[in-house]
């Protein structure tokens, strides 16, 4: 495995890569969400690079940019066993130089959600992955079902600005109690861990609903709304329940739906997501 931090070394490491090529970009801090993504990159291409960096554009001024978890030597090592071939860890100033000054922006599917909770988020999102894509030129790009806009955006960038790589979208991963992995499950205490529970609880109410008939979304959202805020440590951010492509609200589910929400446990902010297939 080779390791590599600059630009000009990815680039020429990559011409002597195996096609096709997966690429797994990540913030590192890698848990077994991370790791499903390599595993299936790894299976379905002859080389894999997987890209560690915390991106501080799409961190707002008050979020947690500074205490994002690092854990580089653990990072490495669990991404030798999965005989990743390359891993780009680039410096910040690397990526983004003084002067730099050229984002990459993607309207509409932008502006809910995540888009409308933190602004400027998936500018920052978009145009560090632009970048990604034009450094190791992959064939295809993996992306978890976990962070499901940003799946969709990358998507859609792709799609409009007629970049030459497929993208891939992989099954979130749960702790066995539900919990989404998440590199920032390690900010919870362990009241705000099990607190932490709601979020998959209302998701999973949100499909026996579904699944019992129930098509009136408003109603779902509201059981979902309900069972939250019982938990006295959870303050919600959003509950969606939307159009899996334009992300419009629903107020019929019509499969396929993507219900989503954020919501603080303490002064932790996570998400979960499910599909209503
Ligand atoms: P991050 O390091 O949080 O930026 O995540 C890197 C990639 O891993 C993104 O495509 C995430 O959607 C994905 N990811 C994070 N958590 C999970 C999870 N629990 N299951 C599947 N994919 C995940």
């Amino acid at each position: 495995m080779k390791v590599v931090e600059k630009i000009n070394d990815m680039r020429r490491l990559r011409q002597q890569l195996a096609e096709p090529v997966g690429l797994v970009p990540t913030m590192g801090y890698l848990h077994e969400g991370h790791l499903a993504i390599a595993r299936q990159a790894r299976a379905e291409n002859p080389s894999v690079v997987v890209s560690i960096f915390v991106n501080p554009t799409q961190f707002g001024p008050q979020e947690d940019f500074k205490q994002y978890p690092r854990d580089l030597q653990r990072d490495l090592a669990l991404l030798e066993k999965e005989k990743t071939d390359i891993v780009f860890m680039p410096s910040v100033t690397e990526m983004y130089p003084a002067q730099f000054n050229s984002w990459v922006e993607v309207s509409k599917v932008t502006e809910r959600l995540e888009g409308a909770a933190r602004p400027g988020h998936f500018r920052g999102v978009t145009t560090v992955c632009a970048k990604l894509f034009n450094i190791v030129q992959p064939t295809r790009a993996y992306f978890g079902q976990k962070d499901a806009q940003q799946a969709i955006v990358i998507k859609k960038m792709v799609a409009d600005l007629n970049m030459n790589l497929e993208i891939v979208t992989v099954p979130t991963v749960r702790e066995p109690d539900g919990l989404a992995m998440s590199s920032r499950n390690i900010y919870l205490n362990p009241q705000e861990r099990q607190a932490a529970l709601v979020l998959y609880q209302a998701l999973s109410l949100a499909q026996q609903l579904w699944s019992q008939g129930e098509k009136d979304a408003e109603r779902i959202r509201h059981e979902m709304l309900t069972l939250i805020k019982k938990q006295p440590l959870a303050d919600i951010d959003y509950v969606s329940i939307a159009d899996t492509e334009t992300l419009d609200e629903l107020d019929t589910v019509s499969p396929p739906a993507l219900v989503s929400l954020a919501v603080r446990i303490g002064k932790t902010r996570l998400i979960d997501n499910i599909v209503l297939e």
